[in-house]
């Protein structure tokens, strides 16, 4: 079959929420990948920070590998040897006390604002069926109808209701703003440390602090989606380590599962998670032997420290080279994540990634925006090649 043919088929026979490129990708190792025809792509995007460690990490592979000769799937209903450890590694790794696992980030998120709103009615005394929840505009939390209830973007939610309700919208890095909206019945504030789909936005500083400050004063928990930021992609384990604030639960995912498999999570305080009782909640892969075996030797690479150093030399690097680069009317993010705004009369839209696929690099443009995100493994070398080539395409 051709790479025509594959891409008739995949268009033939699947729901068309996705456009993809025209590339059919067949192999991928550490920040490379492969199409049919042997070309080879340098991978900009990283699964949107899925695939922090590159594809096919070794360290992850063989864990993998191991345990599929060992032990797949159990179920919640039975203990297995890979969860408790998996759990205690991941509080460890984030420093907090307790982990509910999950497999997708939506997952996790719907988990977080589901034990958020049980904790509001029994631990902070808000009436039944009273608790709000606070997120910022311009958020992306994921695809569930709950979570697209509280969207601000017409694509992600137009055509998708009724809505539920209980949600309060405010400007992302506006803390008084957040003061205001929140109530008496306030069970929580969402929010992304840095708003990943919206642009890799990084909010004021102080910002994130103010919002710890404001859920003390008034009994809320603060409820951080690290599913994009979190896990080195920022040069830190979390990217709220950079204001030197903790949240009082973590979404996380994406590079939980080690390029491998969807493995997601709630971590956080033991007195909230704690709410949950046995048959409230539940999912049926959620910490199963084989994710959990994977989670695990992600934290593995994680305590050592080393992706989260390379991100933030790398970043610097990346920030610099792209800031110097003529088309480019901004760079912004952490680490190695950019957002990189073209100027105008610069060439826009998906013409960017086309043209920067046939240049041999991987990278996704949305309105007027390139987003780089490679893999932590990559070289100085390899984001060279790719930054010459947007330079090439933008130019
Ligand atoms: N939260 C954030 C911040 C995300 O960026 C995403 C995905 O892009 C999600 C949640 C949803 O994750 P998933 O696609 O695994 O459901």
């Amino acid at each position: 079959m051709t790479t025509h043919d594959y891409i008739t088929l995949d268009e033939r026979w699947s729901a068309r929420n996705y456009h993809p490129l025209p590339v059919v990708l067949a192999h991928g190792e550490g920040a490379w990948l492969t199409d049919l025809d042997g070309r080879r792509y340098l991978d900009f995007l990283a699964g949107y920070s899925a695939l922090n460690f590159g594809h096919r990490h070794p360290d992850i592979v063989a864990a993998a590998k191991a345990q599929l000769d060992q032990l797949t799937l159990t179920g919640r209903v039975f203990h297995h040897d890979q969860f408790g450890l998996f759990c205690r590694e991941l509080a460890e790794l984030t420093g907090t006390e307790m982990v509910l696992p999950a497999n997708t980030g939506a997952e996790a998120v719907e988990s977080a604002l589901k034990v958020a709103r049980k904790w509001a009615y029994q631990v902070k005394g808000v009436p039944d069926g009273a608790a709000e929840i606070v997120v910022a505009d311009e958020n992306f939390h994921g695809r569930t109808t709950t979570i697209v209830s509280f969207s601000t973007d017409a694509e992600a939610r137009d055509e998708f209701g009724p809505f539920t309700p209980g949600f309060k919208v405010v400007p992302y890095g506006d803390a008084d703003a957040l003061r205001s909206a929140v109530t008496d019945n306030t069970a929580a504030v969402l929010l992304e440390p840095i708003q990943g789909e919206a642009g890799v936005v990084v909010p004021p500083k102080g910002y994130l602090a103010e919002v710890r400050q404001l859920c003390d004063d008034t009994n809320t928990l603060f409820v951080a989606d690290e599913v994009q930021s979190g896990l080195a992609r920022t040069g830190t384990t979390l990217a709220l380590e950079h204001e030197g604030v903790r949240a009082d639960l973590y979404a996380l995912g994406k590079a939980l599962g080690g390029g491998i498999m969807p493995v997601s999570a709630v971590v956080g305080r033991a007195d909230v998670l704690g709410v949950l009782r046995p048959g409230e909640h539940g999912s049926t892969f959620g910490g199963n032997p084989l994710a959990c075996a994977v989670g695990r030797a992600v934290v593995r690479l994680l305590a050592g420290g080393e992706f989260q150093e390379r991100s933030r030399e790398l970043g610097a690097y990346v920030h610099a080279r792209l800031g110097e680069l003529d088309g480019v009317a901004e760079v912004r993010g952490r680490g190695l994540w950019a957002n990189v705004r073209i100027a105008e009369g610069r060439p826009t839209g998906r013409k960017v990634s086309e043209a920067l696929a046939e240049r041999g690099v991987l990278c996704k443009e949305s309105h007027g925006n390139l987003r780089v995100a490679p893999p932590l493994v990559i070289t100085r070398e390899e984001i060279d090649f790719g930054v010459d080539a947007i330079a090439d395409v933008l130019g």
